[in-house]
C-alpha cells in the first residue's frame, strides 16, 4: 500500500518559485510529495476563469494522489502576470475563492512569493 502524501502546489512556471513553494509546503503540511501544476503567471489564469486544464489537473491529483492541501502562489517579478503587488494579492484571493468554489475534498490556501522569493500566506 502506498503511504506516501502528496499537496498539490499551483504556481508560475518561473524557475524561482518551485523550490522556495515545494520545501514551504512539505514544512507546513508534513506531505512527502508536492505535485506541481504550472502556468505563466497562473494567478491571472485562475482570476480571469481560464481554469479548464488545471481544473483537470488538480482533480489528478486529489483522486489519484489523495492530495491533501491545496497551495496557489503569486510571486514578486513576474513576467506572466506583471501587475502590482496589490493586483497579485487580488487574484491570488480570488483564486482561492474559485478553487474552492469546486468543493474539492482539500484544503486551499494562497501564498504570495515576494522579492526574496519567501512565501507568505495571503
Ligand atoms: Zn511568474
Amino acid at each position: 500500500m502506498n503511504q506516501n502524501s502528496f499537496a498539490t502546489s499551483l504556481s508560475c512556471i518561473d524557475g524561482r518559485v518551485q523550490l522556495p513553494m515545494i520545501s514551504w509546503i512539505k514544512d507546513r503540511y508534513s506531505v512527502d510529495f508536492v505535485d506541481t501544476i504550472t502556468a505563466p503567471g497562473i494567478d491571472k489564469v485562475i482570476f480571469d476563469g481560464d481554469v479548464e486544464s488545471i481544473k483537470k489537473s488538480i482533480m489528478i491529483s486529489i483522486s489519484n494522489h489523495k492530495s491533501s492541501h491545496v497551495v496557489i502562489s503569486g510571486h514578486f517579478g513576474c513576467a506572466g502576470n506583471p501587475v502590482s503587488d496589490e493586483d497579485h494579492f487580488t487574484h491570488i484571493k480570488k483564486s482561492v475563492e474559485i478553487i474552492s468554489s469546486w468543493n474539492l475534498d482539500a484544503d486551499v490556501v494562497g501564498v504570495w512569493l515576494d522579492e526574496k522569493f519567501i512565501p507568505h500566506l495571503v
